[in-house]
């Protein structure tokens, strides 16, 4: 195999403009909060990148009473016209300091700066953008002559796509004239203080977002606290049924964006060149650290070891590595936590009898680093096949027919995202009508756009994000 030598292409961490301390965002100021502050890491070198006050209790009661005020004094009366003004605002401002917040994500994430850079902050601004044409139309958006929105929401967000998901919740509650308490995930609180800068630099009011970084204590205090009309949740499975019983009998209004074992099939007549780089893509982006990942790809017996073979000569082209370097295609695992959860997953695999294969790449030795890797003959008995590794490692399992292919598929507790492959449109759209999940795509993966919406079956969880249709979680239709 030719291996293709490079020269190091760091991006400058200067461009962070990293500070020794940050603050949480109540009611328009960066406030000392009163809870044990929190160091954040760089989970590729493990050295500490700040300090970060984080929230008690009181504060997020401080944080709710501010954002009921913003919402009964202008912000829920504002004209839609006016309030678009402000998600415009803030989406230019993301896409002024985007390098800023790239290189700041890929830090205190460990996500390649290509991903960060060309991926996770022109989707936020996207995001932004696309729900500013939405704020003076929701009148004729098919939710009757008046739709409202629905007071304060309390947002909980995981620590994959920081500044990412933050949009994701953020833009639309704004865009329906709702207020926000949003709590970043322990490990990736930086993105969104840097974010809380730019609603300062907008000018939008105080109170109308206020950002509360601590561990998931504060995330219980804020679902719990009377004075929240809506929870918006993504993040484990786990959490999120303990989110809604905690629910369970209050007027709340909740949508849950939970975990995942997409199903990502290659039938036969698929184009496999285009393939390979839609499985590549479907689980190694992102360190395979996303709920929608292609983690178990499904395989026609006949072209089984084809597919195999050319698979694992594109994953040992793949280069692990510095995050901050333009050439990294995988880069650090985020926490230590999450990589002992990888590495015990993988040896299940071992022990319950799958063939593992490892890409042969360098791997730096500090840092939270895994090789990607593909198991071949998984059952689907197996941990590996059943359960969200969230890393870089794929479960090959194969089919023989169409219908087997949907049933291997549907045997899951999830069903976020799906994957089809296959030269024939009558076949996409059988299977896509068979296949229980909330986004199928056809001969591509992971393509994602703030007017699709997004969310799940089953344990996967409820409700959708993006769209005319993810509105609707915002809104008293
Ligand atoms: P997690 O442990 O559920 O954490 C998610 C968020 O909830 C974090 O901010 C966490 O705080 C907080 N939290 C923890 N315990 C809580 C509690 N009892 N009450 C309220 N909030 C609490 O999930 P994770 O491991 O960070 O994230 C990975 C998971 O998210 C995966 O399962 C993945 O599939 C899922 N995910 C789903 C989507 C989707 O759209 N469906 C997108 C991305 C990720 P701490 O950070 O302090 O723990
Ligand atoms: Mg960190």
């Amino acid at each position: 195999m030719p291996v293709f030598e490079y020269a190091p292409a760091p991006e400058s961490r200067a461009i962070a403009n990293l500070k020794d301390h940050y603050k949480p965002f109540v009611d328009g100021e960066f406030v000392d909060g009163s809870g044990e502050p929190l160091k954040t890491i760089n989970p590729a070198t493990e050295e500490v990148l700040a300090e970060v006050g984080t929230a008690s209790k009181s504060d997020v009661d401080t944080a709710v009473k501010a954002a009921r005020k913003a919402y009964n004094g202008a912000w829920s009366k504002m004209p839609g016209t006016e309030r678009a003004k402000y998600l415009f605002r803030i989406a230019r401002l993301i896409q002024e300091r985007s390098r800023e917040l790239a290189v700041l994500e890929s830090l205190d994430n460990g996500k390649p700066i290509k991903e960060s850079r060309d991926s996770d902050i022109p989707t936020a601004a996207a995001h932004f953008f696309y729900h500013a044409g939405w704020a003076d139309k929701l009148e004729y958006a098919g939710y009757g002559a008046n739709p409202r929105p629905l007071g304060v929401a309390g947002q909980i967000i995981p620590w994959n796509f920081p500044l990412l998901m933050l949009a994701w919740k953020i833009a639309p509650a704004l865009a329906t004239g709702n207020t926000v308490v949003l709590k970043p995930a322990e490990t990736t609180p930086l993105t969104a203080l840097v974010f809380a800068e730019i609603c300062q630099q907008a000018e939008l009011p105080p109170g109308v977002v206020n950002i509360l970084p601590g561990a998931g204590d504060i995330g219980a205090s804020i679902v719990e606290h009377a004075g929240i009309d809506k929870i918006a949740f993504t993040g484990s499975t786990e959490v999120g049924k303990a989110i809604q019983r905690q629910v369970a009998g209050t007027p709340k209004k909740l949508t849950l964006e939970l975990g995942g074992k997409a199903a990502n099939i290659v039938f036969e007549d698929a184009p496999l060149d285009q393939a390979i780089e839609g499985i590549v893509n479907g689980i190694f982006f992102n360190q395979g650290h996303v709920c929608c990942a292609g983690s178990r790809l499904l395989v026609q017996e006949s072209i089984a070891e084809e597919v195999l073979e050319k698979l694992r000569y594109r994953v040992s082209t793949l280069r692990v590595g510095d995050p901050l370097d333009k050439n990294t295609d995988v880069g650090a695992i985020n926490s230590a936590e999450q990589l002992a959860k990888i590495r015990g997953l993988v040896e299940s695999g071992d022990a319950e009898g799958a063939q593992r294969w490892t890409s042969p790449c360098p791997v730096p030795e500090r840092g939270f680093f895994f090789a990607p890797t593909v198991f071949a003959n998984v059952h689907q008995s197996m941990r590996i096949a059943r359960e969200e590794i969230f890393g870089p490692v794929l479960s090959v399992l194969t089919f023989r027919t169409p219908d087997e292919a949907v049933a291997k598929a549907n045997n899951t507790p999830y069903g976020l995202s799906a994957g089809i492959w296959t030269e024939k449109g009558s076949r996409i759209l059988w299977m896509a009508n068979q296949l229980r999940a909330g986004v199928v795509w056809a001969n591509t993966f992971n393509r994602f756009d703030p007017a699709a919406p997004f969310g799940g079956y089953q344990e996967s969880g409820f409700g959708r994000e993006g769209g005319r249709t993810g509105l609707e979680a915002y809104l008293s239709v």
